[in-house]
């Protein structure tokens, strides 16, 4: 089936307004963003909305910036943003790792952040970048805004703490000095989604690891997280060893299925591998962060 079931359509021209014909439209009314997720399940009938809410005149949800110790993201920044954004860059280098092996440009020039948490794809790569990187999602409706960590915003597969008539505005990052990031992935051919997938962030106290954030992809990872390796790591040498110990951890905690990408046993495999990979290079790049700080 390649033709929608019959809709409704409505222009939001401002969040409340998009708020106020979600719930005028009811249960039955969805949002749509970059519609990159949205309008292929509605072809394949898998979605059924009875009216379409577009938001994309809402410039308000675009914006990228810096406040009081928050790298915030607009729900409706499209991934080739996120990509090319320096301030991105400069503080979090896993979101332009992740973005790097998002799709294609195409679908990354329409594609948004808040349709990718929304949509809670298992196998969405920003769901976990933004999982490592600890975010706190915003999210507004008719009795006003309320803020949610990223860990507890996925309930589960397609399943979000968003309510029927509430509208994801913003995800706020804390940025902390001297931190480096990564992302890794392994998908069958340049710009499929991951077999597995792995970020990590990481601060360094001299050659002690104080703090890290492990993201995993597409491999049954509660919250997105691997949140005993991430405890292993707290106090360790920044060491190989470590890592490829971490990495292991997070491989026994996951729960992959089987499917067209591949077997159990070879996408735990990957978590781990990829988990240490990302390690490393995140820090390699604290490392990095640390120096300029100190102006070597
Ligand atoms: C060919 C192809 C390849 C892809 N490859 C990858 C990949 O490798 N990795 C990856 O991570 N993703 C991949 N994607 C998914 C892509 O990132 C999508 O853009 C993304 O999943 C959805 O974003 P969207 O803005 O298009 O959301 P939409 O399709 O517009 O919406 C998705 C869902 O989110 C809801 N929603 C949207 N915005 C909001 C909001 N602000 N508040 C509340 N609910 C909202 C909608 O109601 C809908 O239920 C791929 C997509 C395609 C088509």
């Amino acid at each position: 089936m390649q033709v929608p079931a019959q809709f409704e359509y409505a222009r939001a021209t401002s969040v409340e307004h998009a708020i106020d014909l979600l719930s005028r439209h009811g249960p039955e009314s969805r949002l749509v963003a970059g519609g990159h997720s949205l309008i292929p399940m509605m072809k394949l009938r898998i979605a059924n909305p009875e009216t379409l809410i577009d938001i994309n005149d809402l410039t308000e949800l675009t914006r990228i910036g810096v406040d009081a110790g928050w790298l915030r993201i607009g729900a409706l920044v499209r991934h080739a943003h996120l990509l090319d954004s320096p301030v991105v860059s400069e503080h979090f280098a896993i979101f332009r790792d992740a973005e790097r092996v998002i799709a294609d440009p195409i679908v990354r020039n329409r594609g948004t952040v808040g349709g990718s948490l929304c949509q809670a794809d298992p196998s969405e790569d920003l769901s976990a970048a933004f999982s490592a990187v600890r975010a706190t999602a915003v999210i507004r409706g008719p009795h006003g805004e309320r803020t949610v960590p990223v860990r507890e915003f996925h309930v589960g597969p397609y399943q979000t703490v968003v309510g029927d008539a509430e509208i994801l505005t913003e995800l706020r990052v804390p940025i902390r000095p001297g931190g480096g990031s990564a992302y890794t992935k392994v998908e069958r051919r340049v710009g499929d989604w991951a077999v597995a997938a792995a970020g990590a962030v990481l601060w360094l106290d001299g050659d002690l690891v104080s703090d890290a954030g492990i993201g995993l992809t597409a491999v049954g990872a509660a919250h997105f997280a691997a949140e005993q390796a991430e405890e292993f790591l707290r106090g360790r040498p920044a060491t190989a060893e470590t890592f490829a110990e971490a990495g292991r951890i997070a491989a026994e905690h996951c729960h992959p299925v089987a499917d067209q990408r591949g077997p159990v046993d070879y996408k735990r495999h990957l978590a781990g591998e990829l988990t240490a990979r990302a390690l490393r290079r995140a820090a390699a790049r604290a490392v990095g962060a640390a120096a300029e700080t100190e102006g070597v």
